[in-house]
Order: C-alpha cells, then sequence, then structure tokens
C-alpha cells in the first residue's frame, strides 16, 4: 500500500465537468483503487444527486471532506528555498519508508503554521492515516503516523532541520534518514499533533 501520497484538487467537477468557481463549495471522495489512492472533486449538486447516497458504502471508499475551492492566484514564484512545505512534497513524492518519521514530523509543522488541515483521520491496514489538505491550493496529502516513541523525537526533529538547510538532496536515495521505527502504539508522542516541533530558528522552547 502507499503510505503518502499528494492529490491535487480538481479544477472542474468530476461528473459534470463544470467548472468551479472562486468561493464555490465542493466534495471530495477518497477512494482506494487496488492500493492507490483516488481523489474525485464534484460539485454540491453532482454530490446530492450521484455520490451522498451511499457514499461510505461505495467502493474502494476511504474518505469524503468538504471544501470551498479557491482560483489559483497567478503569483510569480520566488527563488526556491527549501521550506517545510517543498521538503514534504519531496519526501511524499519520494515514498521512501526510511522517510516516515521525518515525513510524518513535516506534517505536524505544517498543520500548526495553518498551512495543512486535518481534513480525516482513518486506520488503513493496522495503522493511523491522516488525511490533511493543503489551505491554499486544496491538495490532499495522506501521511502514515510512524507511531514516534518520546526517544526518537529529537534525533527525527534533528533530521528535519538538517534537511531543511540542505534540502532534499543531503540524503541520498536509500540511505537512512530517520531510525527505524518499532511497530508499536505505546508512548505515542505526537498524538493529536501535539508534538514538541520547533523549526530552526524558532525561540527555543522554555524549560526544554
Ligand atoms: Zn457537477
Amino acid at each position: 500500500m502507499v503510505e503518502w501520497n499528494i492529490q491535487s484538487r480538481g479544477h472542474v467537477c468530476h461528473a459534470c465537468g463544470e467548472a468551479f468557481g472562486d468561493g464555490q463549495p465542493y466534495h471530495t471522495l477518497l477512494l482506494d483503487a487496488r492500493g492507490n489512492y483516488e481523489r474525485l472533486d464534484v460539485c454540491e449538486r453532482c454530490w446530492a444527486a450521484e455520490y451522498r447516497p451511499g457514499a461510505a458504502d461505495r467502493s474502494g471508499f476511504v474518505s469524503h471532506w468538504q471544501g470551498v475551492y479557491e482560483i489559483p492566484a497567478a503569483r510569480p514564484e520566488p527563488i526556491q528555498k527549501e521550506t517545510a512545505e517543498s521538503l514534504l512534497r519531496k519526501l511524499v513524492e519520494r515514498n521512501h519508508p526510511a522517510d516516515a518519521a521525518a515525513t510524518f514530523i513535516l506534517a505536524v509543522m505544517l498543520e500548526r503554521k495553518r498551512i495543512l488541515k486535518v481534513k480525516d483521520q482513518l486506520r488503513r491496514e493496522g495503522r493511523r492515516v491522516f488525511v490533511y489538505e493543503h489551505a491554499r491550493t486544496g491538495d490532499a496529502f495522506t501521511i502514515a503516523d510512524p507511531d514516534l516513541h518520546l526517544d526518537q523525537l529529537e534525533e527525527v526533529q534533528r533530521d528535519v532541520s538538517r534537511l531543511l538547510e540542505q534540502g532534499a538532496a543531503a540524503f541520498e536515495p536509500g540511505g537512512a534518514t530517520a531510525p527505524a521505527v518499532p511497530a508499536s502504539g505505546e508512548a505515542n508522542a505526537v498524538e493529536g499533533g501535539t508534538a514538541d516541533v520547533r523549526e530552526p530558528g524558532d525561540p527555543p522552547a522554555a524549560g526544554g
């Protein structure tokens, strides 16, 4: 199964093909299509007429949420500096098991900055999976919870800081970038997104 995944928000209704207008509410269905996530964005009318009845009984149903479409602003791209967001996108696209902890920590950081919003929490094959939506672009991120232990957090945060300084090229494909994560649910240090995650440059936490 795919551990992490990004699905862009559609610009037209999947059912009727009509373009979404600025500020228009839409519904998103996340489905499991043979082990891969598939995202459908539909307008309210099509949702009510074709999708809402029995949506959760639909084959492969994973999640549903509602959003508001925003027309993407044409903004000039600044010189690309590695940010928590660009790094998260690179790690998700690479989908390497060794990145599990760093990927999760980056998502928690972005949630705290309100760049990502949690839309759903699922259990998939015994693991907790968070579904995030990007507040501005509407991209959906599915991120598996690596069940980090408290004593692993410091090392993972060091890895993330190093990556943010050096960029994703800092670590070779296949290199050990995160500590091995034992499969145990106890001492879950990041329950509910309350992990003490700081970015480089933030003031140190009192009593750290
Ligand atoms: Zn429609």
